[in-house]
């Protein structure tokens, strides 16, 4: 999949990450993406690190499922508190 465009934009209501589906309160930023697949346009919102973990590893042909990248998340997520500690 390519990205085409994206941009961060403050949501003005509850939106989903596609790569996590964790869910953004109003006032969140996110990044709005306009990409294809298998030459179909799509647009998404994403987090900053499903975007980062795309980019990273699955790019540029990585498949994914939508929430896919929930479990990842949470392991960083938890390595990060586990390093505040
Ligand atoms: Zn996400």
């Amino acid at each position: 999949m390519t990205f085409i465009k994206e941009k961060t934009l403050k949501i003005r209501k509850n939106q989903y990450c596609i790569g996590c589906y964790q869910n953004f309160e109003p006032g969140s930023s996110l990044l709005y993406c306009v990409y294809v697949v298998y030459g179909d346009l799509c647009t998404s919102y994403w987090c900053d690190f499903c975007h980062k973990y795309y980019l990273e590893n699955l790019y540029p042909w990585g498949d994914f499922d939508p929430g896919e990248f929930a479990t990842e998340k949470r392991e960083f997520e938890n390595l990060e508190k586990g390093a505040d500690q």
